[in-house]
């Protein structure tokens, strides 16, 4: 469904990708994995046009998607939680999830019952949750566009314990409804088990890509420094 051929991606002067390559069937997790710097979020931003690459392919369902306007690429199907889950702080958490709706199977009360914390916050501001109800709210709004492509950066990064779990739990039920995802996070005890594929990045390249449980002790010291 989404296939990213050998992109290669700059800030102004400065290189951050030279070559990355990654595929993602329909209803398959695949963790984007790789140290800090090694160009997670900058795959993530030139998949979604907010940095384009100079070189290669970005191709939903077989077309080329690079180089379109970001807009147009999210009206495609894919639906992103950046990292640092920005939503409308002057907004509730309900205004919050109506603005970004479309039609189709994810609807406020679907998101809800995902996550019972914003039901019971519905009519909150949305400055007032605390961080791990904010992601929560971050993905509402991206299942609210009904996208066929749910990317995640850093989903569970520096949340409380009882937060991250509730959100791996939502991401499990996320994979069992067939929604296909591309995920980032940094806790492999939570991310293996549920990954289809994983994608390696080191610096700036795919350095290794295969299935969790090909991701040997010794290539986890090597890539991933664990
Ligand atoms: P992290 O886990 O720390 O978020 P990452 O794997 O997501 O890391 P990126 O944020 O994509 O890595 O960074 C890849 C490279 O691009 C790094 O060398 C980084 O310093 C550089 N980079 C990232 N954002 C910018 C920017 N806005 N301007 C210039 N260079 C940048």
């Amino acid at each position: 469904m989404l296939s990213v051929e050998s992109i290669e991606t700059c800030y102004g002067p400065s290189q951050a990708l030279f070559g990355v390559d990654l595929a993602v069937e329909p209803g398959q997790l695949v963790a984007l994995m790789g140290r800090n710097g090694m160009g997670k979020t900058t795959t993530i931003r030139s998949i979604f046009g907010l940095t384009p690459p100079r070189r290669g392919r970005v191709l939903l369902d077989g077309q080329p998607i690079q180089g379109r306007a970001s807009h147009r690429i999210a009206r495609l199907g894919l639906g992103l939680v950046p990292e640092g889950r920005r939503c409308f702080t002057n907004l509730t958490v309900r205004e919050n999830l109506l603005a970004t709706a479309q039609p189709g199977h994810w609807t406020l009360e679907r998101v809800e019952r995902l996550f019972p914390r914003l039901a019971e916050r519905t009519h909150q501001g949305a400055r007032t949750l605390s961080g791990g109800e904010q992601q929560m709210l971050a993905i509402g709004r991206a299942l609210m566009t009904n996208p066929r492509l749910l990317v995640l950066d850093e989903a569970t990064e520096g949340l409380a314990p009882v937060i991250r779990q509730e959100i791996w739990k939502a991401i499990h039920t996320l994979k069992q409804d067939g929604l296909s995802i591309l995920l980032v996070d940094k806790t492999l005890s939570e991310l293996l088990p549920v990954a289809d594929h994983c994608v390696v990045l080191e610096k700036g390249r795919t350095a290794w890509t295969g299935q969790p449980d090909e991701l040997t002790d010794a290539l986890k010291d090597r890539y991933l420094g664990v």
